[in-house]
């Protein structure tokens, strides 16, 4: 695989259409990443429409599903409108998630952020940042491996969550070294880490665009923010169906063109790929989930 990305995202493309206005029947809402029509194409239904990791659910709480016409970004709106603190309760990490999952996820993220390192030719003492390090698995497995990582998370679980494991998964002598280097993420200076990595992450921001500028934004030039999400394009049932919607905590689903958008919202150059063993080693990632990668220009 080359190691310059594809040039093709920063062709031109036709200027963003002027944001639409909501329909008054909630048909048809403004696409939250490129601002063209996006149609309601389901609700959810029953206990579908529940917030099921949250311990609340607002009165009159709604759940719809929009499809953008112009980027394929699907989104609901079921979280645009709680209080910040209701919202932060849809992002606490998922800390009944299978052990064997959380396992998989961790030595994901950590072949795949060591793999594109070495393709994107950072150097091994490049600073990391891990954004929602959830568990700390792969916090400690990169420490373990000499990898230069700090952690932000919108809460510290990992100091407890970590006694789950057993010892050849978690290395607890680095639980100390660890609390050393975990930062609240609005602490993070501008332009100081070369690399961010986000698993399982982008999908939680009901506002992606911000949120990926704002991480973004924290990368020198020449750095990268990786990460895995689920890729909308390649879902072949009916979307209702697709499996990365079961969790009701994911709010935002990725679409090739709606990375293209967001790349270029951060001045970055951009690619999605498949999950290959080149990059994700014999871990587990699902065909309709993508690795995204996005390079700040030096
Ligand atoms: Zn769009």
């Amino acid at each position: 695989m080359s190691t310059s990305l594809a040039a093709s995202t920063a062709q031109a493309e036709p200027s963003l259409h002027a944001a639409a206005a909501p329909d008054s029947q909630g048909h048809a809402v403004p696409c939250k990443v490129c601002g063209s029509h996006a149609a309601l194409v389901f609700h959810r239904a029953g206990k579908r429409q529940r917030l099921l990791e949250a311990p609340f659910k607002p009165e009159g709480y709604e759940r719809p599903y929009y499809r953008c016409s112009r980027c394929g970004l699907l989104f609901h709106t079921g979280f645009d409108h709680l209080t910040p603190e209701e919202e932060d309760q849809t992002k606490l990490p998922g800390v009944n998630n299978p052990k064997d999952q959380v396992i998989n996820r961790a030595v994901r993220e950590t072949l795949m952020t060591f793999n594109l390192m070495q393709m994107f030719k950072l150097p091994l003492t490049s600073r990391i940042l891990i954004f929602g390090c959830g568990a700390g698995l792969s916090f400690n497995m990169m420490l373990g491996h000499q990898m230069n990582a700090y952690a932000s998370d919108l809460t510290m679980q990992f100091p407890e969550t970590a006694k789950r494991y057993e010892a050849d998964i978690f290395n607890p002598e680095l639980l100390p070294e660890m609390l050393r280097r975990f930062r609240p993420f609005d602490q993070i200076h501008p332009e100081s880490v070369h690399l961010v990595t986000l698993t399982e992450v982008f999908e939680h921001f009901p506002n992606p665009v911000e949120m990926m500028q704002r991480i973004a934004a924290t990368v020198r030039p020449g750095g990268l923010v990786i990460g895995t999400t689920g890729w909308v394009d390649q879902v072949r049932e009916d979307l209702r169906d697709w499996w990365y919607l079961r969790c009701l905590s994911h709010c935002t689903f990725l679409s090739a063109k709606a990375f293209q958008h967001i790349c270029r919202a951060c001045g970055c150059l951009g690619v999605m790929l498949p999950g290959s063993p080149m990059i994700t080693g014999q871990t587990g990632i699902s065909p309709t989930q993508t690795v995204f990668v996005m390079q700040k220009p030096l």
